[in-house]
């Protein structure tokens, strides 16, 4: 990619409801711009970031033998009053009516959509257990969107859904994902912990959130040395103690605040009693089927990630979700021809060599520019100019490093490895 192409949005100035770093370094990088509140657009750059996770989710999770679908936002209203949740859902639930007076909601989650699906098409053990995932928008009219994508009102998130005919098998299932789940929120080399976790508006039994630990997460957890522990709301519940200071005091835990990326239920037969979605088992017997769902926050991770890791410069990626490996920065190569030839040459070099590049051809000042990408936050800078040109070589810099080096130009694809 070239700038010129793929255009970059920085910009210095943030509004002054952006109260913590995340927001602040996303508008200022040019990733997201804000539509209404909670709601935001994702620029080129910012884009490229949730592609990043999603291609790392999506792998884990075929890895597991998990298919993908999609399924519609606009949700009948019929299905939620079906499952009980037109009425226990609250104002979150965005509701509206279509032009035959026919109620609607737009998708805050999916059980009762992808329930109903299930319903329709599976009626044999035979065809159990099956896993499935979509990647879609969802909408909550959240009581204080708020920290820009962290709580929003619009936002992506991956949902699975899993389908057995015995508990055990959705016990077993539940395990394959969770280490699924450890699979991911490595490869995104996120600081992450496991919780237990109470189950919500969502429903159902056992449940396990998985947090990144951050000082600006909205969640109270209680952790022992290891990292291991539960969020607040279990712990008041297991401690029969109503406050965090007291539940500290009986139990020696530690409390950190933590950012929830994740989250998985098992929903045995909430879903399928009420909405009558049964299969037949081996023994000839009709049953309600068992149910897991499996939810993680996209948008989210790409707002704790960048809590996790940025300077008084800007973010700086972790190499697996970075919008790009490296950046070429050119000085002058709007005056200098052999600068832009030879610029042109080492880009093409890279991208031969399946890099993620980006060559920046903007008419612009070096300074400003180095000041761009520290601030996007691209893990390796390789800077070009006249001398570079005349000695066929090029400055290498690190986003975490403040050193510089000229190496040999055959040596750059191997520095940024
Ligand atoms: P929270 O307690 O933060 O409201 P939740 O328990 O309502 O989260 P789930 O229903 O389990 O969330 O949704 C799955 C995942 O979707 C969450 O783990 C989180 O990462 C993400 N998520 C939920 N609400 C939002 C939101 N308003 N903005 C961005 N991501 C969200
Ligand atoms: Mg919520």
């Amino acid at each position: 990619m070239k700038v010129s192409n793929f255009p970059i949005f920085t910009q210095k100035d943030v509004p002054s409801e952006a109260e913590i770093t995340s927001h602040q370094l996303m508008i200022k990088s040019g990733m997201i711009r804000k539509l209404s509140s909670g709601q935001y657009s994702w620029l080129p750059i910012g884009l490229r970031v949730i592609q990043k996770i999603e291609k790392i989710i999506r792998e884990e999770l075929n890895n597991i033998g998990c298919a993908e679908i999609l399924m519609p936002s606009v949700q009948p209203a019929e299905l939620w009053k079906e499952s009980g949740r037109w009425d226990e859902y609250g104002p979150e639930l965005l509701r509206f009516k279509d032009r035959h007076e026919r109620e609607f909601c737009l998708g805050p989650t999916f059980e009762e959509v992808i329930t109903d699906l299930i319903r329709k098409d599976v009626s044999s053990y035979k065809q159990l257990p099956m896993n499935l995932f979509q990647i879609s928008s969802k909408f909550r009219d959240e009581i204080r969107p708020r920290f820009g994508v962290m709580r929003a009102r619009e936002f992506i998130m991956k949902d699975a859904y899993s389908f057995h005919e015995t508990q055990s098998c959705l016990d077993n299932t539940y395990e394959i994902y969770k280490s699924a789940y450890k699979k991911i929120f490595q490869r995104l080399m996120l600081d992450y912990t496991i919780v237990d976790a109470d189950s919500g508006n969502i429903g159902g039994n056992e449940s396990n959130e998985f947090h990144v630990i951050a000082e600006t997460g909205e969640d109270d957890l209680l952790l022992d040395n290891e990292l291991n522990g539960m969020n607040l709301e279990i712990a008041k519940i297991k401690y029969l103690e109503d406050d965090l200071e007291s539940i500290i005091k009986k139990t020696g835990l530690t409390h950190k605040k933590g950012i929830e990326v994740g989250h998985i239920f098992k929903l045995g037969q909430k879903y399928s009693e009420k909405m009558k979605a049964k299969i037949t088992t081996k023994d000839s017997k009709s049953i309600n089927m068992f149910m897991g769902c499996y939810g993680i926050g996209i948008t989210r991770i790409v707002a704790a990630a960048i809590e996790q890791s940025h300077d008084s410069n800007g973010i700086i990626w972790p190499k697996s979700i970075s919008p790009f490996e490296a950046v070429i920065v050119e000085i002058d190569g709007h005056k200098n021809k052999d600068v832009r030839l030879y610029s042109n040459k080492i880009y093409d070099l890279l991208q031969n060599s399946k890099k993620n590049i980006i060559y920046d051809d903007r008419e612009a000042s070096f300074g400003n520019k180095m000041k761009d990408w520290e601030l996007i936050g691209i893990p390796h800078m390789v800077i070009i100019g006249n001398n570079e040109a005349k000695n066929k070589t090029i400055t290498y810099r690190s986003r975490t490093e403040n050193t510089k080096s000229e190496i040999k130009a055959e040596d750059i694809v191997d520095k940024i490895s």
